[in-house]
């Protein structure tokens, strides 16, 4: 049975299509977005379809931005020899919180996933490799994540980039076995990216 009109049902499954949105949470947000004014509906709206429009790939690091350079690499202020690898733009952002690092990123977008047959191809690693026939790069320091997946990108990494000669590091334990950068607090962040070891 139906209790709601159709433009309610409608909005209520949007809702629950986006991620860790259960039914309760999505019936939730679709009432309060019902009693919101219309100028903000209007304005979210916008929003949404301008950020899904206007935001792309940084073309140097492969983070998502709205501009052909994001401001990291764009900045002369930053060291262009170090490169951080890390998965997601909210890994970069969970490192640039602490304040600590000058260097530059490489954002895979992602990780190899060897259990699911996710290869190189899947992530932005060609990327990364051109960026390193640059002879200014001295180090890339691999922050992928502690998963199986995490480790076995880093490796991957390793294994194509020795060769080389460029100074390779992983940051120090300390991130926990299968933490998520992004909840993991700066302090820690600061400490393992202080404490990396050259591979
Ligand atoms: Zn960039």
């Amino acid at each position: 049975m139906n209790y709601y009109s159709t433009l309610v049902t409608n909005l209520i499954d949007e809702l629950r299509r986006l991620p860790g949105i259960g039914s309760k949470s999505a019936q939730r947000l679709a009432f309060h977005i019902i009693n919101m004014p219309e100028e903000h509906v209007e304005h979210l709206a916008e929003v949404l379809v301008k950020a899904r429009k206007e935001i792309r790939y940084c073309k140097c690091c492969c983070t998502l931005t709205d501009s052909e350079l994001c401001p990291i690499c764009a900045s002369p202020k930053r060291d262009h020899s170090t490169i951080m690898v890390v998965e997601h733009t909210k890994d970069l952002a969970a490192y640039e919180k602490t304040g600590q690092y000058e260097g530059v990123y490489h954002v895979l977008q992602g990780t190899l996933v060897p259990s699911l047959g996710k290869g190189p191809q899947d992530i932005r690693f060609k990327e990364l490799e051109a960026r390193l026939d640059d002879p200014d790069v001295k180090e890339l320091i691999l922050a992928t994540g502690s998963s199986l997946d995490g480790e076995a990108t880093a490796m991957y990494i390793t294994k194509k980039v020795k060769p080389r000669g460029i100074k390779i590091t992983r940051i120090a334990s300390g991130v926990p076995i299968g933490g998520e950068l992004e909840y993991i607090d700066e302090v820690t962040l600061s400490r393992a990216l202080e404490g990396r070891i050259e591979l």
